[in-house]
């Protein structure tokens, strides 16, 4: 990438749409949010995204001409290739061509990630994996997801959907996820699977019953939260020690809204997981915290144009 060139981040949450005008740097010159209001409709939504991305893109301090594309990071079912959001249910979106609205609109290309990936990409060029060629994003948050780097690419597969660490199976015979399979990893270590347990052995329904709460607790010493972090962080482990095999990462990154309890759970991710592999890969590997924050989505999306670069890279015409 050319240092004076430019990318646009695309954030599309739940709760709102995050566009950032971001440099080679990672920095972020320009932003704009916006709430998603997905009550509102698909229409209206479409509408803010493009606002947002005017926005940023007419921010007058740079010229347009550097800009060298959009990204966008949206939770959901995606497909990369035609830049489709297939279905997101905090959007509100089902086949949306997001992709060929926003290169139509603003004659850009455009690349669509999802979430966990574009995350994945901020830490490796600007975070926690910077400078290495293998490395794993992990997102424990509601859901489990990963990003996966190998040989210095980011792994996409078929549709953009490769990574669904969160629905990789650690118990054959385990309860059924709503993917349709048995046992994933999902329904043991989420933020959601931690508040889960914790209703169940109460005999609850308290919605103050949350995956932060429980976290704080934990922290500030309360037995019953701490066995529940440490049990999630021992099926985490569990599940890592599949990436290593399948991968042979140099460093595995944590990141997410339960890694705030990570003084409790690396130390057990850590355990079960260098128990199960053979020393030669366990030994060598970095487990470590994300060191990029709320602004991963942006920084990765746009972080993901500038690969565009990559000799063999594909880019896709919409
Ligand atoms: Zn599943």
């Amino acid at each position: 990438m050319a240092k004076d060139e430019y990318a646009i981040g695309l954030d599309l949450g739940g709760t709102k749409i995050l566009a950032g005008l971001v440099d080679h740097a990672g920095r972020i010159i320009a932003q704009k949010q916006l709430p998603t209001l997905a009550e509102e409709g698909e229409k209206a939504v479409v509408e803010r995204v493009l606002s947002a991305t005017y926005d940023v893109l007419s921010t007058g301090s740079i010229d347009p001409e550097k800009v060298r594309g959009v990204g966008i990071a949206s939770a959901g079912v995606i497909n990369s290739a035609i830049g489709e959001v297939v279905f997101a249910s905090n959007l509100g979106w089902r086949n949306v061509p997001i992709g060929a609205l926003i290169a139509q609109r603003f004659g850009l290309p455009v690349r669509l990630f999802n979430d966990a990936n574009a995350a994945a990409i901020a830490e490796w060029l600007w975070g926690a994996g910077a400078g290495t060629q293998n490395m794993i994003y992990v997102t424990v948050s509601t859901g489990v997801g990963a990003g996966v780097i190998s040989d210095g690419r980011l792994v996409c597969g078929r549709d953009g959907s490769a990574g669904e660490f969160g629905h990789i199976s650690i118990d054959w015979n385990g309860p059924p996820c709503r993917c349709g399979n048995r046992g994933c990893l999902e329904n043991y270590a989420s933020g959601t699977a931690i508040e889960n347990a914790a209703r169940h052995k109460l005999a609850t329904t308290y919605e103050s019953v949350t995956a932060k709460a429980i976290c704080e607790a934990a922290l500030a010493g309360e037995a019953f939260s701490k066995q529940l972090i440490k049990q999630a962080g021992f099926y985490l482990g569990v599940g890592a020690a599949n990436l290593l095999y399948l991968f042979n990462p140099e460093v595995i990154v944590f990141g997410g809204g339960v890694m705030n309890a990570s003084t409790i759970l690396m130390p057990e991710i850590e355990k079960s997981m260098r128990e199960r592999c053979i020393p030669g890969l366990a030994q060598e590997v970095r487990v470590v915290l994300s060191q990029i924050g709320v602004e991963a989505g942006v920084m990765g999306a746009a972080g993901g144009v500038f690969a565009l670069d990559q000799p063999g890279e594909k880019v896709p015409n919409f």
